[in-house]
């Protein structure tokens, strides 16, 4: 493993601040999409298996927000300090989230942990163990997706960046460093290695996109 040359500690005091101008909003979201993730059928994943916390995994602005939020000083500290940037092997960032400690709950968020991990975690790679994981109905997943992605039915949450571009769904380190404004270190990183999934909107042409890691954006076309 690498890590992206990004200094965390730097921007830490910058965004414990940050929750606040969005808390209200973030926690009346977060009620709503808890609402509707109740009626998800439950599914007990064994809680020393991480085998779906790879690749890059993307969250929308108001679940960083919210995660921020759940989190004291020290954890802060920690994650800011030692688990941020890290790259895994084929070019994404490791969750900063997993905790290597079998005997503790793999995930160090698992109550405030992303939509995805909720709702794809068992389906998108071979479980450990065979569990029954739910089918969660897209009417409902959308419903939660657009609850925490868009304001309004055309404006998303996201966060300029330069050349006319705003982050839509990242990483939380993504967001961290977007969130800080180092938003011209944040393109460069792009240039370096890619967006590691983070999807993009262009406002010249009001595309979503990834970029790869040559550089080359790929368009991304979406029907929900
Ligand atoms: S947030 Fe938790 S559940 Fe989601 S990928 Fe990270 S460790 Fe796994």
């Amino acid at each position: 493993m690498t890590n992206i040359d990004f200094v965390f500690t730097e921007i830490l005091p910058i965004i414990k601040n940050k929750p606040q101008d969005m808390a209200e909003y973030t926690k009346k979201q977060m009620s709503l999409v808890n609402e509707l993730l109740h009626d998800m059928p439950q599914y007990a994943c064994p809680s020393f298996c991480s085998s779906c916390c790879s690749g890059s995994i993307l969250m929308s602005y108001v679940e960083y927000i919210n995660i921020l939020l759940s989190m004291n000083e020290t954890e802060l500290e920690h994650i800011f300090s030692s688990q941020l940037g890290v790259m895994e092997d084929g070019g994404k960032l490791r969750c900063p989230f997993i905790q290597e400690d079998k005997d503790k709950e793999h995930c160090a968020i698992y109550e405030v942990r992303p939509l995805i991990c909720r709702v794809f975690g068992t389906s998108a790679s071979p479980c450990q163990e065979e569990i029954k994981f739910p089918q969660f109905p897209d009417e409902l997943f959308y419903h939660a997706y657009n609850t925490l992605y868009y304001m309004t039915e055309d404006s998303f949450i996201g966060l300029p960046l330069p050349d006319d571009l705003v982050l839509y769904e990242a990483p939380f380190d993504i967001w961290a460093i977007a969130d800080s404004g180092k938003t011209a270190e944040l393109i460069d990183i792009f240039k370096r290695h890619g967006s590691m999934r983070s999807v993009l909107f262009n406002l010249n042409d009001n595309s979503f996109f990834t970029m790869k890691e040559d550089g080359k954006r790929q368009i991304i076309s979406w029907n929900k």
